[in-house]
């Protein structure tokens, strides 16, 4: 390696993964270049999650980020961890609001699991816009006959308002907002990866309803088209609109092997809703490209706290790494793709094939074993096992 990756070390039963996967798959194989952040939870805390911080903002210096799961405290982890002095935010929305853009995941499919889904042939990628909408917006409740207005006050002194709504009792009530910079590099970012992974582009909103809202995602992601039109067409590749309750019926009836780019709501909603139906939330991969190509790579799931409390208590458990293997060879593929280190990119690989032999080969994490099709094999095996059984590939393919 030439250049550092930025590593973000996270929590429970993922840290304790990250730390075999490292010792097992990377360190024997990779003269291995990272700038390390601790975003444990009693890191953040100690660094008032400073860490955090400085870790989104080495990922856009570095350009390449590698994301163990983190815990997002609540009340409940409050009280499991009394040394906390704030309930700290979620790092993932900390990191996203610093390097905006979006987030790509995607099922990594193996042919003993089939989806849900019969007539899905290949993956379905669900691009979700990161920033804005309800994640941002302000609520408020009211207990009396009343109307609520809008109001934008422009920095020149103009203004613009709209009734929102007059009621005759008690009411909810919510003020939601995007950028329109923000659409547009997350339009950007989806036409790229299409262009990337050479994939149909799909879009859905609900622009007949939210003619204004909707309808300004709908018009910037035509506007920016245009840039991409020639290259869809040289790929042979295409852009496609259509309503969010369209898309969903044509999802189900289609074979796949497209982006779906989704608001960020629909992208939270939609994305565990396919890979469910794909098969499992530890076998799908998730990357968050910024609008200047900055990417970030981190498993879906969490951190597994289930597992964990299981491993504390000197158990053995049999948690999937699957993902947290392939934010690894995603990050390092990518390293080697921006550094001209054909080794690298091909190591990434060699890497992702080493996991597709082994669960092919019948050895997989508990969690899989009871999806497997009839006519296949598998065997339940530990995370520590099934880490063995794929480094011991992965010395054979690179001695090839
Ligand atoms: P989770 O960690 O994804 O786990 C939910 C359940 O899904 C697990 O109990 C387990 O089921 C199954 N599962 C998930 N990943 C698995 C894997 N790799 N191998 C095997 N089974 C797996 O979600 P959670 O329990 O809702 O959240 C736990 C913590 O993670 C929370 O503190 C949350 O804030 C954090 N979180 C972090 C991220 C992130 O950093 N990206 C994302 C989501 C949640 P069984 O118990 O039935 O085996
Ligand atoms: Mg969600």
């Amino acid at each position: 390696m030439t250049t550092a990756l930025v590593e973000m070390d996270g929590d429970e039963m993922t840290r304790i993964l990250w730390a075999m996967i490292k010792e097992k798959l990377i360190l024997p194989f990779v003269d291995l270049k990272t700038e390390y952040y601790d975003l444990g939870l009693l890191h953040r805390n100690e660094t008032r999650d400073q860490v955090t911080v400085d870790a989104a903002n080495a990922t856009k210096r570095l350009g390449v980020a590698v994301k163990c799961a983190t815990i997002t405290p609540n009340q409940q982890r409050m009280v499991e961890y009394p040394q906390l002095t704030e309930m700290w935010k979620s790092p993932n929305g900390t990191i996203r609001s610093i390097l905006d853009g979006t987030v790509f995941r995607a099922p990594i499919c193996i042919d003993a699991i089939r989806p849900v889904v019969k007539n899905w042939k290949y993956p379905i990628t669900i691009a979700r816009h990161a920033y804005g909408d309800v994640y941002k917006a302000v609520d408020l409740e009211t207990t009396e006959p009343g109307v609520a207005t809008l109001t934008f006050k422009g920095e020149s002194g103009a203004e613009q308002t709209v009734t929102v709504q007059k009621v005759d009792g008690p009411a909810v009530w919510q003020g939601a907002h995007n950028k329109e910079s923000s659409i547009r590099s997350f339009a950007r970012s989806c036409f790229q990866y299409a262009v990337d992974t050479r994939q149909d582009l799909w879009f859905s909103t609900k622009d007949t309803i939210a003619k204004v809202y909707d309808g300004a995602f709908k018009r910037i992601f035509e506007e920016e088209y245009e840039a991409y039109r020639g290259k869809f067409e040289e790929l042979g590749i295409s852009y496609f609109y259509t309503l969010i309750d369209d898309a969903v019926a044509r999802v189900i009836r289609s074979e796949g092997g497209y982006i779906w780019a989704c608001k960020n709501y629909d992208g939270d909603v939609m994305s565990d809703m396919v890979s469910t139906a794909f098969g499992s939330l530890a076998m799908m991969t998730s990357v968050l490209v910024a609008p200047d190509g900055t990417t970030e790579f981190e498993a879906a799931h969490g951190t597994v706290t289930r597992h964990y409390y299981k491993y504390l208590k000197g158990e053995e458990t049999s948690t999937n790494p699957m993902a947290t293997i392939f934010a690894w060879s995603g990050a390092l593929k990518k390293r080697g793709q921006l550094d001209g280190l054909s080794d690298l990119t091909a190591f990434g690989e060699k890497l992702e094939r080493s996991c597709f032999d082994t669960l092919n080969s019948g050895i997989m994490t508990r969690d899989l074993v009871g999806l497997v099709e009839p006519g296949f094999t598998a065997t339940a095996v530990t995370s520590a096992a099934f880490l063995d059984a794929v480094a011991a590939r992965l010395t054979g393919l690179l001695a090839e």
